[in-house]
């Protein structure tokens, strides 16, 4: 009781997915964390972690979490570039790097953003 509001941290998203992944329960995970059990099974569903569930519902929200793309841990920087980088889930990242005036993006990813056009100048 009176425990001390917990903030989630990238590590503790971390360490989340981990035991997540290692197939702990929710009320195992909590109980590692040092929060509720439905504080994890709520992260844990905003992670897109595999939420443990009948073969039925987990083929569906396996076309869910396909649309759920780039997730990255954390919250978008205040300041600083919101491109995503890196492949595994547990590697993702914002950029962070100084925005270019007025974009979220930095000058390279802006570049990187923009370049597609279909006619390339010469
Ligand atoms: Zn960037």
């Amino acid at each position: 009781m009176g425990k001390p509001v917990t903030s989630w941290t990238p590590e503790r998203y971390r360490e989340l997915a981990r035991l997540w992944d290692d197939g702990l329960t929710g009320g195992e995970i909590a109980a590692r964390l040092g929060v509720s059990r439905n504080a994890v099974l709520a992260k844990a569903r905003r992670l897109n972690l595999k939420i443990r569930e009948s073969p039925l519902t987990a083929a569906a929200s396996a076309a869910r979490r396909k649309h759920a793309e780039r997730r990255p841990e954390g919250k978008p920087p205040p300041e600083g570039c919101r491109y995503v980088l890196g492949d595994p889930p547990e590697r993702w990242r914002y950029c962070g790097a100084p925005r270019v005036a007025g974009r979220s993006y930095c000058a390279a990813h802006l570049r990187a953003c923009t370049r597609r056009e279909p006619h390339a100048a010469p």
